[in-house]
């Protein structure tokens, strides 16, 4: 298993509530060491890919009525989230949601709930010198945090796990633009030096184009385009329809 991508998503189709088809036969591959990014516009359909590979779908009535889902070698679709913890893939989603009333290293400690090696303490260490904000607000009920540093900690809560990937869905949200460039050069560092890989949802196709490695577009439930960052950045039907630049 230590060849081939670390994830593939093979032809999924998704309906919620047994009504429209919103994956359409989506297909995508994440490289060990990729930063992939899904784009697309609102609704296009990234948040129910992410989901559909977190197995986060049925709480919302949601499933998937065909294709696969493989990670490191192994079919997950279908496993618990906590099974997927265990196998080093995390996800952090769209909106923020640390707990308001835990204090920030609280928060983190939450992350740590699949490990059974109990180095909780070194990762602690390694998640506050990744974001030097989240040390100095540690106890701090994270409800307190901006939102940005909010967003530092959920991404921090999924590094307690110590993941080999991490879901990333729209990062950018709701962040002013220099947080949002925070948050991916962290993602680049974390990359780089962990050899983290990620996956992430953006709509913010600008930005996720100038961090990921590989891109797909998504436009009503399946790719329509697909390939290296800087030749999706340079095609002229994203950078007029996505990108705003002609
Ligand atoms: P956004 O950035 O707005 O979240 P997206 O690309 O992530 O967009 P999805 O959230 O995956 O898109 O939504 C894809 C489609 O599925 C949309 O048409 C949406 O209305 C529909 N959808 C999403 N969640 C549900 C749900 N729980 N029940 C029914 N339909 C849903």
């Amino acid at each position: 298993s230590a060849q081939g991508p670390l994830l593939s998503v093979a032809g999924i189709e998704v309906m919620y509530s047994r009504l429209a088809l919103v994956l359409r036969g989506l297909t995508l591959s994440v490289p060990r060491g990729g930063i992939v990014a899904l784009l697309g516009a609102n609704g296009a359909g990234k948040t129910t890919t992410m989901k559909a590979i977190a197995n986060l779908l049925r709480s919302e009535r949601g499933e998937v009525t065909k294709g696969a889902i493989h990670y490191d070698g192994a079919r997950i679709d279908g496993l618990d989230p906590s099974d997927l913890a265990r196998r080093g893939l995390s996800l952090v989603m769209e909106g923020r949601h640390a707990f308001p009333t835990l204090s920030v290293e609280d928060n983190l400690k939450v992350g740590a709930y699949s490990r059974s090696d109990g180095a909780v303490a070194e990762s602690l260490e390694r998640v506050y010198s990744t974001f030097p904000r989240l040390k100095e607000r540690r106890h701090q009920p994270a409800g307190l945090l901006s939102g940005g540093e909010q967003q530092m900690c959920v991404i921090g809560r999924a590094l307690m796990a110590r993941p080999r990937m991490i879901l990333l869905d729209e990062p950018s949200m709701g962040l002013a633009p220099l947080l949002v460039e925070e948050i991916f050069s962290m993602m680049q560092q974390l990359n780089a030096e962990a050899g983290v890989t990620f996956l992430l949802a953006e709509q913010n196709a600008a930005v996720a184009l100038r961090y990921a490695t590989y891109g797909y577009l998504v436009e009503g439930g399946r790719v329509v385009r697909e390939g290296p960052a800087h030749a999706l950045a340079a095609d002229p039907e994203i950078r007029a329809s996505y990108l705003g630049l002609d």
